[in-house]
């Protein structure tokens, strides 16, 4: 059976409701054992689960079929006729308008096969509004811990599901403190969207769909960071075709943050291991204003291992760069609006074949 293993010490867990970080502190990755991935099992269909033989711990995963939403295959397009070498992937036509839907699904696909009854998120709102959805369709109860401050959308969204939203004023990390300490006195799954390693799981299909739909690696992914769970689901996708000879190249991840809160961008800078934690000072970029990512030390690994690297993105820059992709036909939350900021500020050379994630839907925060 698959384990949970400690980044840290390297303890070894069986994968029970309540396990969610090691005795050390640590976080937790999945140790597989049988279920190796493999590559060449894909299936027929439409979603994210065409790619479920790539999962590792899928063992885990077997009721996947009464959950599911029909989330991933997203189109990929060209941004524009202009630069036919820019892709765009459309990951706001998710059923919960964000690419969160990738590893909610995963994630409560999991907590059903392990029996839960009642599951506790927090979020900056995105990774609620999925979990939201899922754990209704699964019937199971969901507290979501947000900060009082989140776009009213997201939340409408959140309670329009019948999941309970527990708003706390404070920061993000207060958000996350609040919700783990009710973790621990109902003694119910985390369903967190940044310790729970299956999240990433979901998020790898992002770079399975990309390979498929480019039929080879692209040149460099351009990919937004808070906490880092579209960044590393891209990374360990790449890195799974890379082993498996699918494809010839690692894509460069290229990771963007805001001026305001960006702690991975600093220590990249540094050259430092892992992420001091900074203070937000306040960005539109709700989605990625994470001012203490937990996995620092891998995402910084996963940029430095591609050869990537790291770049910021100012207050007006974000509202500009809104602007100019819904004049192109696209219409993206303000906070997906920083990755066509960064590819702005990304130089390029004419012939790299470069994707874009467009991540959260416009009407998720009009304003
Ligand atoms: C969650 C989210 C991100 C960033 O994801 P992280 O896992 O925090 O790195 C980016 N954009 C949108 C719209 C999101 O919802
Ligand atoms: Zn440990």
């Amino acid at each position: 059976m698959t384990k949970y293993s400690c980044v840290n010490c390297n303890k070894t867990y069986v994968i029970q409701v309540t396990r969610w970080k090691c005795d050390c502190g640590g976080l937790l990755n999945l140790l597989p054992s049988q279920s190796k991935q493999e590559n060449d099992r894909w299936t027929s269909d439409r979603s994210i689960w065409r790619y479920v033989s790539s999962m590792v711990g899928r063992e885990n995963l077997k009721g996947w079929q009464s959950i599911t939403l029909g989330e991933g295959q997203t189109p990929l397009l060209k941004l524009d006729e202009a630069e036919p070498n820019t892709f765009v992937k459309v990951d706001f036509m998710m059923p919960t308008l964000s690419f969160k839907d990738r590893g909610a699904v995963v994630l409560v696909a999991l907590a059903k096969q392990l029996g839960v009854k009642k599951m506790i998120a927090d979020s900056s709102g995105n990774a609620g509004t999925a979990l939201a959805a899922y754990s209704a369709r699964a019937g199971i109860d969901c507290d979501v811990y947000v900060s009082a401050d989140t776009s009213p959308g997201k939340m409408a969204q959140i309670e329009a599901h019948g999941a309970n939203i527990k708003a706390i004023k404070g920061t993000r990390e207060e958000v996350a403190a609040a919700a783990q300490l009710a973790v621990a006195e109902e003694q119910v799954f985390y369903a967190s969207h940044v310790y729970n390693p299956y999240f990433f799981e979901g998020t790898k299909t992002y770079a399975f769909e990309v390979y498929e739909q480019l039929g080879k690696a692209p040149d460099a992914v351009l990919i937004p960071v808070g906490n880092g769970t579209l960044l590393l689901g891209a990374y360990y996708g790449f890195k799974a075709l890379l082993e498996a000879k699918l494809i010839n190249h690692m894509p460069k991840i290229i990771a963007i943050q805001a001026e305001k809160c960006a702690p991975l961008a600093k220590a990249f800078e540094k050259q430092e291991l892992i992420a001091k934690s900074v203070v937000n000072e306040g960005t539109f970029a709700e989605g990625i204003a994470i001012a203490a990512p937990a996995r620092s030390k891998q995402i910084l690994e996963a940029v430095r291992d591609t050869k990537g690297t790291f770049i910021t993105i100012a207050e007006d820059e974000i509202l500009v760069a809104r602007k100019m992709l819904a004049a192109k036909g696209f219409y993206v939350e303000i906070t997906s609006a920083i990755n066509y900021a960064g590819y702005i500020k990304y130089a390029t050379t004419k012939d790299e074949v470069i994707v874009i994630p467009l991540c959260g839907a416009g009407i998720k925060s009009p304003t």
